[in-house]
C-alpha cells in the first residue's frame, strides 16, 4: 500500500509557484500588487535581462515590521484576511499569502523593508527557500524586493523562458495593467537602466492610456459613465475606427483588479455588433465597481478570472451602456476605400448632428424598436432630385447607362440629370412641390410592394445594379443596396421577434433532417427560441429532427439548411451557445438571405423605399456582417475636390 505523507514546505511552495509564477512578468505582477496593497504612492520597477537576471521593485508603502519579515515569506501567511468571511469580501489585490513564499522558493530574494515607526530598515535574504538571519540595514520607509536567478532550481520552467526581449514584453504588459488600474500611483519602469515609463500620478485616466497606446487610440476614446446602485462602469471605449484583431486591448478592471471575463468580452462584442468588421474586436478601458461581496475572486490562482454572483446583470448593463453611448454619439465611419476615390479619411464624414435621430435612444429595446416601420413621415425634408434643379451632363455615363438600362440614366443626354450641388440651398423650398417626376420615360413598377402612394418621389438612383446614390443635407451618400436592405430587414425581424409577430410558414409535409449529436442537443435545448423565430422542431427518434414550420421570409431555402446554418457558429465554438447569439444568428441569416443582392436591378420605387430608411445607413455604418453600409462625402469635401473652395 502506498504511504501517504505530508509534503515538505519547500515542495508545497514550489507547487504553488508552478501555478502563480509562470514567468518573470508574474513576479512583477505579484510584487506590484503587494506594493499597491501596501498603500504605496510611488513604485519603481527595475528589470535586467527581461526579468530573468533581475527584478527589483521599490515602493514607499507601509513597509513590513522586522518581526513580520519571516512571516511575509511564509506560505499561506497574509495580513489581508482575518476571518473566514473575509474571503467573500476581498478588498485587496492579494489575499492568498502565497506569492512571496512561492517566489522565494524558486529564486534568490532580498527583502528590505522599513516601517515609519522604526529608524532602521531590515533585510532578509532567501535563496531557494533557505533564509539567512535578518539584519538591519539602511533605507527609506517602504519595501524593496529584489529577485535574481528566477527558476534557478526549477530547470524545466527555466527552459521555457523565451528571449529576454519576449519576457520583457510580458513584463511591460503586467506593468501596464497595474498602471492603468492605478493612475494616481506614480509608477516607473526601467529596463537595463533605461527608463521605459515614468508615469506621474494623474487624475486623467486618458493620459495614461495615451502614454501606453498613443494618439490613435487615445483620440478615438469615448467616455462611458454608467452607474446605478449596484454597478458602476466607467472609462472609455474606442470608437469603431479603432479596433483590433484580438481582445488584448480590452482592459477590464474589476474593483481595481485587471480581469478577463468571457461574458463581458462577449457583451462588448455585442455592443459593437454592426459597427466593426467581422473578425475585428473592440478596444476598451473600463473600470467596473461592484460590491466585493457579490464576486468570488478566489477561482483562479492569479485571480485574472472571477465569478460574478449575477454576471447577467453586469453583462446587460455593459451592453446597454455602450449601446446608449453609441446611439448618442456621432460615430465617424472612417472608411477607406481606394476603389471609391482617392480621398483622405476626412472625406468620409460623421453623421451630421442635425440629422433626425431614429428615436430617443435609451436602451437596447428602444434601439431594436426604432426601426423600419415608421418611415414615410420621417423624410419630407429629404428630397434630393428635382426636375427644376437639373443640369445636363452630356457624357456622364450616357453610354454605360444605356447598357445598364438604368431608368435613371437615359440614353438621351438631355434627360440625364443629377442634382446640382450649388443649388442645394433650394431643396427645402422645392420640397413644397410634391409632384416631382424626374424622367418621363421612367418605367414605373406599379406592382412594387414598396410603393407607398402615387405621389412618391424618388430619392436616388442605382448604379451598377449594386449601389444607390443619394444625398442629404450635407453631402452625397453612396449606399450598398444589399447591406442597407439587410440592415433594414434585420431591424424589422428583430421587431417582429420581440413582438412575437414574425410570419411563419407551416409545412404541409414536415421536413426531416439528420443532425450530429451535438447539433441535436443544441437544437433541442433552444427549441423554444427557434419556435419564436418560426422554426418549429421536434425530435423524431435517433438523430432525426422534424421541422414543421419555418420563417415565411425564407421561402425557397431549405428549412434544414436554415437550422444547420444557425447552429453552426455555436457548434464550431466561435460563439457562445446562448439565447442572444442564437437569435442574432437567425436574424442575421434571415436578413442576409432575404435581402436584395448586389446585382439585383431595383425599380425606382424600391430604390426610394430603401433610401427612405435613411437612419439605417446613418445610425449604423455597417451591415450585420460588418461591411460599411454607406459612404458619405461632405459637400465641403466635394467643393474642395472640385477646387470651388
Ligand atoms: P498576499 O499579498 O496574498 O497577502 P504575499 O505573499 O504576496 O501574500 O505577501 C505576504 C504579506 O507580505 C502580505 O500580506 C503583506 O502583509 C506583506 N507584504 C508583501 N509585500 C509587501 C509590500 N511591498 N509592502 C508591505 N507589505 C508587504
Ligand atoms: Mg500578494
Amino acid at each position: 500500500m502506498p504511504t501517504i505523507r505530508k509534503l515538505p514546505v519547500g515542495l508545497v511552495n514550489k507547487i504553488a509557484a508552478g501555478e502563480v509564477i509562470e514567468r518573470p512578468a508574474s513576479v512583477v505582477k505579484e510584487l506590484l500588487e503587494n506594493s499597491i496593497d501596501a498603500g504605496a504612492k510611488q513604485v519603481e520597477v527595475s528589470i535586467e535581462g527581461g526579468g530573468i537576471d533581475l527584478i527589483r521593485i521599490t515602493d514607499n508603502g507601509c513597509g513590513i515590521d522586522q518581526s513580520q519579515l519571516t512571516l511575509a515569506v511564509a506560505p499561506h501567511a497574509t495580513s489581508k484576511l482575518r476571518e473566514d468571511d473575509d474571503l467573500f469580501d476581498v478588498r485587496t489585490l492579494g489575499f492568498r499569502g502565497e506569492a512571496l513564499a512561492s517566489i522565494a522558493e524558486i529564486s534568490h530574494m532580498t527583502l528590505r523593508s522599513r516601517i515609519a515607526d522604526e529608524d532602521s530598515a531590515y533585510e532578509l535574504i532567501i535563496r531557494g527557500g533557505e533564509q539567512e538571519p535578518i539584519r538591519p540595514t539602511s533605507g527609506p520607509v517602504g519595501t524593496t524586493i529584489e529577485i535574481r536567478h528566477l527558476f534557478f532550481n526549477t530547470p524545466v520552467r527555466r527552459k521555457f523562458m523565451k528571449s529576454a526581449q519576449t519576457e520583457m514584453g510580458h513584463v511591460v504588459e503586467a506593468f501596464t495593467r497595474v498602471a492603468l488600474a492605478y493612475p494616481h500611483v506614480h509608477l516607473l519602469l526601467l529596463s537595463g537602466g533605461r527608463v521605459l515609463h515614468d508615469l506621474p500620478p494623474t487624475e486623467r485616466w486618458s493620459e495614461r492610456i495615451r502614454t501606453f497606446f498613443g494618439d490613435e487610440v487615445a483620440d478615438a476614446l469615448m467616455s462611458i459613465d454608467q452607474r446605478d446602485d449596484k454597478v458602476s462602469i466607467r472609462g472609455y471605449v474606442a470608437d469603431p475606427s479603432v479596433s483590433r484583431s484580438n481582445n488584448r486591448m480590452q482592459y477590464l478592471f474589476l474593483n481595481g483588479r485587471y480581469i478577463r471575463d468571457r461574458a463581458l468580452q462577449h457583451s462588448l462584442g455585442e455592443a459593437y455588433r454592426g459597427l466593426l468588421m467581422v473578425g475585428r474586436l473592440p478596444v476598451c478601458f473600463l473600470h467596473i465597481e461592484i460590491d466585493p461581496k457579490t464576486v468570488d475572486v478566489n477561482v483562479h490562482p492569479t485571480k485574472v478570472e472571477v465569478r460574478f454572483e449575477d454576471s447577467g446583470s453586469i453583462y446587460s448593463r455593459l451592453l446597454s451602456g455602450l449601446r446608449t453611448k453609441f446611439l448618442n454619439s456621432n460615430l465617424v465611419a472612417k472608411v477607406r476605400s481606394e476603389a471609391v476615390l482617392p480621398l483622405e479619411a476626412e472625406a468620409f464624414r460623421a453623421i451630421p448632428a442635425s440629422a433626425p435621430e431614429a428615436s430617443s435612444p435609451t436602451g437596447l429595446l428602444d434601439w431594436a424598436k426604432s426601426s423600419a416601420s415608421n418611415l414615410p413621415g420621417r423624410v419630407p425634408e429629404f428630397r434630393p432630385f428635382s426636375d427644376n434643379n437639373r443640369f445636363s451632363v452630356p457624357n456622364l455615363g450616357a453610354n454605360r447607362a444605356a447598357t445598364m438600362e438604368d431608368p435613371f440614366f437615359s440614353p438621351s443626354p438631355s434627360t440625364a440629370t443629377l442634382a446640382r450641388p450649388s443649388h442645394a440651398e433650394n431643396w427645402e423650398a422645392e420640397t413644397a412641390s410634391p409632384e416631382i417626376r424626374r424622367v418621363d420615360n421612367v418605367p414605373m413598377d406599379e406592382t412594387s410592394s414598396h410603393s407607398i402612394d402615387g405621389s412618391k418621389r424618388h430619392l436616388g438612383f442605382q448604379i451598377h445594379n449594386r449601389y444607390l446614390v443619394t444625398e442629404d443635407e450635407t453631402g452625397m451618400v453612396i449606399v450598398d443596396q444589399h447591406a442597407l436592405h439587410e440592415r433594414i430587414l434585420y431591424e424589422q425581424i428583430k421587431n417582429k421577434v420581440l413582438s412575437k409577430s414574425l410570419d411563419v410558414q407551416n409545412l404541409l409535409v414536415p421536413e426531416t433532417i439528420t443532425l450530429a449529436a451535438s447539433e441535436m442537443a443544441l437544437a433541442l435545448e433552444y427549441q423554444q427560441i427557434l419556435a419564436d423565430i418560426g422554426l418549429t422542431i421536434e425530435p423524431f427518434g435517433g438523430d432525426t429532427l422534424l421541422i414543421s414550420s419555418y420563417p415565411a421570409i425564407l421561402q425557397g431555402i431549405s428549412p434544414g439548411e436554415v437550422l444547420r446554418q444557425v447552429l453552426e457558429p455555436m457548434l464550431s465554438g466561435g460563439k457562445k451557445p446562448d439565447v442572444r447569439n442564437l437569435l442574432d444568428e437567425l436574424m442575421n441569416m434571415i436578413a442576409c438571405k432575404a435581402a436584395v443582392k448586389a446585382g439585383d436591378r431595383l425599380t425606382p420605387d424600391e430604390i426610394s423605399s430603401l433610401l427612405e430608411q435613411r437612419e439605417m445607413y446613418q445610425d449604423t455604418h455597417h451591415c450585420p456582417h460588418g461591411r460599411p453600409t454607406a459612404l458619405f462625402f461632405s459637400r465641403d469635401q466635394l467643393d474642395k475636390m472640385f477646387k470651388r473652395i
